[in-house]
């Protein structure tokens, strides 16, 4: 991962006194290769290490930091700016209904993202109406009322072998009809990009004049789908681009290099199946991720949807009092397991993918039942105080749980990390003053 190459890069450069020329040059030559092996273009990788080193050697060395910290934070900062500054999440302002038009090849993920879509835009209580213009494979029409009924959004129900442009505008005429605010329309895709499709696009663009054409484009692409973004955006002039399937390795690698091409905002990404899995692309967050630091912030806001309040509160509360006990993180373990993919969450934690324990017990949901097992088989007393659990009690647990002694005491060892972590987890989010747990 890019993130633990920059942790080594950056962990070489901690201890020199300042910064120097020779220093920096070693340094950038990793970020390079790093940035390249996270699929950035390498045109991209040039400019940006331009960027950093003009930057890093013209700057007088802050007291503050060290001189590792400092290129951290150089590279940071020019990440984000890369990125593209914040930008508005969709154009939904002027006339109702709003038309946004999902563009991208088959299987990039549009018909899921449009649902996924409504469903945020529900919950800001807006009322969308999904329109599969898809007029091709009547399978992707039911997926995509399937999706509808799902979330509880309403879906056009169009005519069989309907022309795709009559279709989108029929939609049009039965939202405004309807009452609703938005249109989301779902347009077909193809495995290549091709004429006739594009043509179709421009067809349906021009006649339901949408507020927002966004490109639907899968991330595990890597630099195809970064050619794809440049073809769909001569031909429809791209508004922003949605990234789906970030969960995997090549999120950084896709999105600066989309950006860079396209430049155009990039809006949100896709992180899973699951229609609530969407988040709001926030650049400076994206650089942080790429650079291992974590990202609190949006693993607060998870946290936030996926615990319900008052469990929400009282964890807050032993978090603060430090009574946050063993079965406690069985239940964490537990939510954890229901926030979505283990792998991608403890990515978003500061310095868990640094702490080698924590990292052998993360993806394994095999592990995960093992330390229930475990903890299942202390006595309530154990797991409200793990401080009384000397050897001979770890040898019980140990016997009663089917497993080594050793597995126990990696576990402790891991609770008392987390333990710390989740204290960093809660200070680092009311640092930012941004959303705690409590809403
Ligand atoms: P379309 O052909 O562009 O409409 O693509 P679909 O919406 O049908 O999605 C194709 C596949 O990608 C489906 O299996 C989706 O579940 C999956 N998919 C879509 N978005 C994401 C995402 O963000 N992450 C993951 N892991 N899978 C996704
Ligand atoms: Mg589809």
């Amino acid at each position: 991962r890019l993130s633990d190459k920059l942790g080594k890069v950056f962990k070489k450069l901690k201890g020199h006194g300042k910064l120097t020329e020779a220093n920096i040059q070693e340094a950038l030559r990793e970020v390079r290769l790093a940035l390249l092996e996270a699929d950035v273009h390498y045109k991209v990788a040039k400019t940006f290490i331009d960027r950093i080193r003009e930057r890093a050697l013209g700057q007088e060395v802050m007291t503050s930091l060290t001189p590792g910290q400092q290129v951290v934070k150089i590279v940071h900062d020019e990440l984000a700016a890369l990125l593209g500054g914040e930008a508005p999440r969709l154009e939904l302002g002027g006339k109702t209904p709003v038309a946004l038009m999902l563009v991208g090849l088959q299987g990039s993920g549009k018909t899921t993202t449009a649902a996924k879509l409504a469903l945020y835009l529900k919950k800001q209580g807006r009322q969308p109406l999904l329109a599969p213009v898809d007029t091709q494979r009547p399978a992707a029409i039911e997926q995509l009322h399937r999706l509808g009924a799902e979330i509880g959004v309403d879906v056009y129900r169009s005519q069989p072998q309907q022309n795709p442009v009559a279709l989108a505008s029929e939609a049009m005429a039965a939202a405004v009809a309807k009452g609703h605010d938005v249109l989301l329309l779902d347009t077909a895709g193809r495995l290549h990009v091709d004429a006739p499709l594009m043509a179709e696009l421009q067809a349906i663009k021009a006649d339901v004049g949408p507020a927002e054409i966004l490109l639907v484009a899968d991330a595990m692409t890597g630099q195809d789908a970064v050619a794809v973004a440049q073809n769909f955006h001569e031909a429809l002039d791209l508004t922003g681009v949605i990234l789906t399937k970030v969960e995997g390795d090549a999120r950084g690698g896709a999105a600066l290099s989309m950006r860079t091409v396209v430049n155009k905002p990039i809006k949100f990404l896709g992180v899973g199946e699951k229609l609530d899995a969407l988040e709001v692309f926030h650049p400076d967050r994206l650089a942080s991720r790429i650079l291992g630091m974590g990202d609190v912030l949006t693993l607060i806001e998870k946290a936030q949807d996926a615990f319900d309040a008052d469990q929400a509160k009282e964890l807050e509360r032993k978090l603060r009092k430090e009574t946050f006990t063993l079965e406690d993180f069985r239940d964490q373990l537990r939510q954890v397991r229901k926030m979505g993919s283990l792998d991608q969450l403890m990515g978003m934690i500061p310095g868990l993918n640094k702490i080698k324990g924590m990292k052998d017990m993360q993806p394994d949901e095999k592990e995960l039942v093992r330390i229930e097992a475990i903890i299942n088989s202390m006595t309530p007393a154990e797991r409200a105080n793990h401080v009384l659990i000397d050897g001979s009690r770890r040898r019980r647990i140990a016997k009663g749980s089917g497993v080594e002694v050793q597995d126990v005491n990696r576990l402790l060892k891991n609770f008392a990390m987390t333990q710390k972590m989740m204290k960093k987890m809660i200070q680092a989010g009311k640092k930012g003053g941004k959303r705690r747990f409590l809403p």
